[in-house]
């Protein structure tokens, strides 16, 4: 699904002091979960807000005429898989022989459609399906849940409320754009809907009608539905013709500390550096970084900017990695992906005893709050170069024991 939850965007100061505030409170709040007493009030609170922005009434009361309450809602969104599982669990889940034998199956069956979005849009029909294989393994769960209720639940618990807020509105404005009055819009319980799992801003922002049936339809128009997200990648900044990802080997004595999403350097730079597995045909390209998914001794990939387009879809480097793989795997003859094993990723508190940790002996990671960010690597990485260890700043639970092993 498309996101845009404040951890994505942690480089705007009050967007970090919200994400911080939104862990503490949950850390405080994780036992009392609320009833739901006030819902009815909020409800008409921002039923008012919602007019007071000019949409229509008809569009209001049909949003808020499904509503209801669901808590259970709330404690799925404490949980956020792709920052718990470790890359080789996560990897192993989504792609496999049927998954990909099932992608290439819908690569036939809609090569017509294909064929032409790739052609509008520059972007290859294999990284198409393997969103959609991703999002909702292509098409099989779109999520039943009323979308207005998701939002609302989600909106009035607070973690996230402007954010959840926003998106209701927005779907408000789907609905009176597409005059959707009868039937609720359903999707996942996270406010994401249709095959490719759209937000309703970004449905708004990039749905295209390329039917020209006078509608929007991401839920059973398939030339809506690649168009539209074939639209949201172009729109994001994807080079046609130009790589995601590729596995490299790294030379012995490599400074693991080069090895971040955001430290880029030109292709012929890494080769200087004694990178291997690099093609010829790529070595002009200017901008490419490195990432160890397992730390230093996994796999290492050399990613390049249309790896950071599908981490505007997803601010996920295991979801990022996924997709770039599963669409490799549809471009080619045979099934060959095999991840090496690794040990489970630390857990959310464990992260959090990490950062703790961390801070205690000076290695300033930030406020904790359970999530591996920027901040907690380069603490890492500080801290291995005080130990000799490889840089590679991976929470791993080697780190975790010695940083937490008792004083002797
Ligand atoms: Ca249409």
């Amino acid at each position: 699904m498309i996101r845009s939850y404040p951890y994505s965007q942690a480089k705007s100061p009050g967007l970090l002091k919200a994400l911080l505030f939104a862990a503490l409170l949950l850390a405080s709040v994780v036992t009392s979960a609320d009833d739901g007493e006030g819902f009815p009030a909020w409800v008409s609170a921002v039923r008012q807000e919602a007019l007071a922005l000019h949409i229509s009434p008809q569009a209001v009361e049909a949003t808020f005429n499904q509503v209801s309450y669901l808590p259970k809602l709330i404690e799925l969104d404490r949980k956020q898989p792709e920052f718990v599982t470790s890359f080789s669990a996560y990897v192993n889940r989504r792609i496999n022989q049927r998954v990909v034998n099932k992608g290439k199956q819908m690569l036939q069956d809609y090569q017509g459609i294909l064929y032409v979005v790739e052609e509008l849009y520059q972007v290859p029909k294999e990284v198409l399906v393997a969103f959609w294989g991703m999002e909702t393994n292509f098409g099989g769960y779109m999520g039943d849940i009323p979308l207005a209720s998701a939002l609302a639940t989600l909106s009035y618990e607070g973690r996230r409320a402007e954010f959840f807020k926003r998106e209701l509105f927005d779907l408000m404005r789907v609905v009176e754009r597409e005059h959707y009055y009868e039937s609720p819009i359903t999707g996942s319980w996270a406010g994401a809907t249709g095959h490719m799992q759209f937000m309703p801003s970004t449905l708004l922002k990039y749905g295209v009608d390329a039917d020209a049936d006078g509608k929007i339809d991401i839920w059973e128009s398939y030339p809506d539905i690649f168009s539209s997200a074939a639209n949201y990648l172009s729109q994001a900044g994807w080079q046609p013709g130009k790589p995601i990802s590729m596995m490299v080997a790294l030379p012995p004595g490599f400074d693991y500390s080069l090895a971040q999403l955001q430290a880029n350097k030109p292709v012929s730079e890494w080769v200087a550096l004694g990178v291997v597995g690099i093609p010829d045909s790529i070595l002009s390209l200017p901008r490419a970084a490195i990432i160890l998914p397992q730390g230093f001794d996994g796999p290492a990939y050399m990613v390049f900017p249309n790896f950071d387009v599908i981490m505007q879809w997803n601010r996920s480097v295991n979801y990022a990695l996924s997709v770039s793989l599963l669409s490799q795997q549809l471009r080619q003859d045979m099934y060959t992906l095999a991840m090496p094993p690794e040990p489970p990723a630390l857990s959310y508190q464990q992260m959090w005893a990490l950062q703790e940790a961390l801070n205690a002996q000076g290695f300033d990671s930030g406020t904790p709050d359970g999530f591996p960010g920027g901040k907690t690597q380069a603490a890492i990485r500080r801290y291995q170069a005080t130990q000799k260890l490889p840089q590679d700043g991976y929470p791993g639970i080697e780190i975790f024991n010695r940083l937490t092993a008792p004083l002797p």
